[in-house]
Parts: C-alpha cells; sequence; structure tokens
C-alpha cells in the first residue's frame, strides 16, 4: 500500500504540510477523526495554538487514538505546537499534552509574535543549513535519554529525535526547504 501521510487537520497550518507532502511526490491527507487516522501509516502535527488543540483533540477522541499509534511505532512529527503537544511536560503551563516524546518545552521561549525569526540552522546530518522559520517558537529544556538533539540556536535545542517520533520548534513546511519532510518519509 502507498505510504500515507497524515496531517492533523483540527486547527493550524496543516495545508502548509500537505502543500510540501504534495510537491514531493508524497501522498498527503488531511486527519480529524480516528478513522482518518487509521487510514496513515505516519502523522504530521502542524503548528497553530496548543491550548485550543487540546481541547479539539480531547472532543474528537483523537487524543488517545495518537497516543495508541505512538505506541505502536507510527512515526510522528510535530512542528512548533506540534512538538510541544507531543511533550511529556511544559514548563509553567498545566495543559493537554501527548506526553510521548520524553522532553520538556518552554513555549514561546523566543518572545511574543514579533520575534518571530528566519535563520539558517546546522542541522544534524545536512549538508548545508536548512532554512528555519520560528514563530513564537518552544524550546526543548530538558531530553530524556531516549531522546537525541539534531539542530540547536545557540545553545537552546530547536530539533529532537526519539525513535520514530520527531520534533522540531521551527517551521519547515513555510519554505521551500523540503529535505526534513523527505527525511520524516525515511523513518
Ligand atoms: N506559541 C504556540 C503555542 O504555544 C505555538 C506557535 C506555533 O505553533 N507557531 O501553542
Amino acid at each position: 500500500m502507498r505510504d500515507r501521510v497524515g496531517v492533523l487537520a483540527l486547527q493550524g497550518d496543516y495545508q502548509k504540510h500537505l502543500d510540501v507532502l504534495s510537491a514531493i511526490g508524497a501522498f498527503g491527507t488531511e486527519v480529524r477523526t480516528p478513522g482518518e487516522l487509521a487510514t496513515c501509516s505516519r502523522l504530521i502535527i502542524p503548528g497553530g495554538e496548543s491550548t485550543t488543540l487540546g481541547i479539539l483533540l480531547t472532543s474528537s477522541g483523537l487524543d488517545k487514538a495518537i497516543v495508541s499509534r505512538a505506541g505502536e511505532g507510527t512515526p510522528i512529527w510535530g512542528t512548533c505546537m506540534g512538538m510541544i503537544l507531543m511533550a511529556k511536560e511544559v514548563e509553567g503551563y498545566k495543559q493537554f499534552l501527548f506526553g510521548i516524546l520524553d522532553v520538556t518545552v518552554r513555549r514561546n521561549a523566543f518572545g511574543a509574535q514579533i520575534f518571530s525569526f528566519e535563520e539558517g540552522l546546522e542541522f544534524s546530518g545536512f549538508a548545508s543549513p536548512l532554512h528555519a522559520v520560528f514563530i513564537r517558537a518552544p524550546i526543548v529544556t530538558r531530553m530524556g535519554s531516549g531522546v537525541e538533539a539534531l539542530a540547536r540556536i545557540d545553545d537552546q535545542i530547536v530539533a529532537v529525535r526519539q525513535g520514530s517520533l520527531l520534533g522540531t520548534s521551527f517551521h519547515p513546511e513555510l519554505t521551500g526547504d523540503t529535505r526534513l519532510h523527505e527525511m520524516f518519509l525515511r523513518f
């Protein structure tokens, strides 16, 4: 069966991920229900607002469905808000989390919306810097023993991998740089 890449489409910038997937010849599909998730072999959780999405996830039943797919080893990639939701802990907030990625994150670590920025990022395994857009981005402030840091800005961790799980603070779907999507498809 062809690899079907689900993109969580309850809120946020999911369409941009679908655009990149189609640009690189992958099959992307919107996921709003557990039934739609069941048809996918991997999942991308986009950027958005993590407190809002937490409410939508619980009412759709996707909260439990996604945690159980992570337990089965399904590749899951969270960008920005997506990484926040995957984390075990968020500093200073009580909010819905999948708790599947053994990290602690700090939300809005670079300040408010006006402090959004773009940067050429040294990324583990890539020959040249990755073009990355940071929008009210989180950072990783603690990593469990099974977690590997893939990119940093100064000393701040902005990309991590734990087996088949990938978390990035930034938005690779907003640039023409498709290398991270291609890498995720090889997980
Ligand atoms: N600041 C948002 C949050 O904490 C994430 C922003 C984003 O996904 N671009 O949920």
